[in-house]
């Protein structure tokens, strides 16, 4: 039978009910922070390596503080997430500022953090430089568009919205030395929760290449590569997780062979969010009603606002029925939420032991992407963040939302002389 592992009892998450009602999502430090490790002890060997954290996939400054310990930067894309950067502690060119159709006033926070600014568009040169004045130190998203395979989440890169072309490039890094800007770095993210290694090696492989072209055509010095995100985690118990030593591997031999042989040595860069907490992040949901029609419904006290992934793309997340572990799957369920949607169900045609109401539901990996994309259709409400801390203690890093959050925005006093 497959399984995945759990870091937490029966007996445990039922004391913690009883403080914070179920849904919610609840972290393990001790595991973010052995995984963190583990990617530095990997790339140790890599030139300059640093990862900075997507702060997209799990936008908690309390997760963003835990990193910045480990020595992750920030990978940010908006205003928020530079501010949420900035509560962490994490300022200056450890937050990298990768957005897209990007407002002024966010580029002007960026450069006032010393954020390292990744331009999306050769036009945004013109932007920033009006709204902030062009920074000391800039990067460029490339889009490799039909030189390389597309990846099924992203699609092909030349149907992407993202980055410059290639021939956009070096037009862009000559009017930046032109503009006197002194330091330079390049960029691309083209993949999404991807296992294969090799795919990231093609990719520095690819970036690797064009840096040597630039570097020679437009006579700059790169300070460094960023290769972005994207490196998947096995969501279904039979897959294994993809090794950092492969890709490190992969990506040094790749660094020699291309850039240490032509005299270049850029810092190398990566902004993984998926890989770094999803693996280590639950929902945890209590079942509420079961129902048979042509099918048998287990309904739950979570729904679609609290992890979206099944409803939205199909996704596998693992269940385990907690307390149930060891018993056979042998009864086929739909596990669905609350929602006026029939997308909303978490698992379609899923194998478990016979459920009951009020059983305990863990959703596993739900540490990036989960609670973040979260949404109030239907007028639900988004759920408590928890944290099990290294020691085993139980932290709430964020409360859930209440109906006063929800009605928050709505001015009812406005209601009452409105005709
Ligand atoms: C989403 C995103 C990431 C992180 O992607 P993961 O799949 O979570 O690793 C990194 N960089 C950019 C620009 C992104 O849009």
């Amino acid at each position: 039978m497959v399984s995945k592992d759990l870091p937490f009892s029966l007996e445990k998450i039922e004391k913690v009910i009883q403080t914070y009602p179920t849904p919610f999502h609840i972290y393990d430090e001790k595991a973010i922070r052995e995984n963190a490790k583990d990617m530095l002890r990997a790339f140790s060997a890599v030139n300059g390596f640093k990862e900075f954290f997507a702060v997209k996939a799990l936008p908690n400054p309390y997760i963003l503080k835990i990193l910045k310990e480990e020595g992750f930067g920030a990978d940010c894309s908006s205003l928020a997430e530079l501010l949420l950067a900035e509560e962490a502690g994490i300022t200056g060119e450890n937050i990298m500022f990768s957005s897209n159709d990007t407002p002024a006033d966010e580029f002007i926070k960026a450069k006032e953090l010393g954020a390292i600014i990744n331009l999306d568009d050769i036009s945004h040169i013109e932007v920033l430089e009006k709204a902030a004045g062009l920074p000391e130190i800039l990067c460029f998203r490339y889009n490799p568009g039909p030189l390389k395979e597309g990846n099924a989440l992203i699609g092909k890169p030349e149907e992407a919205k993202y980055g410059f072309t290639r021939e956009q490039l070096f037009l862009g890094y000559s009017i930046l030395k032109e503009k006197g800007v002194k330091r330079f770095g390049l960029h691309t993210m083209v993949a999404s929760n991807e296992l294969n290694p090799d795919y990231f090696v093609e990719t520095a492989r690819i970036l690797f290449e064009v840096i040597v072209e630039i570097s020679k055509k437009v006579g700059i010095d790169f300070e460094f590569v960023n290769l972005g995100g994207g490196i998947g985690i096995p969501y279904r118990p039979e897959q294994d997780r993809v090794p950092f030593d492969k890709i490190a591997g992969g990506i040094q031999k790749a660094y020699e062979e291309i850039l240490s042989k032509n005299g270049l040595n850029p810092k190398v860069y990566l902004e993984c969010g998926r890989v770094i907490t999803g693996p280590y992040g639950y929902l945890v949901t209590t079942v509420r009603h079961l129902k048979s029609i042509y099918k048998d419904y287990v309904g739950t006290d979570a729904c679609m606002a609290n992890l979206m992934r099944p409803g939205m793309y199909g996704a596998y997340h693992h269940i385990t029925v907690l307390g149930k572990e060891n018993a056979p799957r042998n009864f086929k369920y739909d596990v669905t939420g609350s929602l006026c949607e029939n997308n909303d169900k978490f698992a379609v045609d899923r194998m478990l032991p016979k459920v009951e109401r009020g059983d305990i539901l863990v959703i596993h990996d739900t540490g990036a992407h989960g609670y973040a994309m979260g949404f109030n259709y239907n007028g639900k409400l988004r759920s408590a963040e928890l944290l099990m801390r290294s020691s085993g203690s139980i932290v709430q890093i964020r409360r859930a939302e209440t109906i006063a959050d929800y009605f928050a925005t709505l001015d009812l006093k406005g209601l009452n002389h409105f005709k």
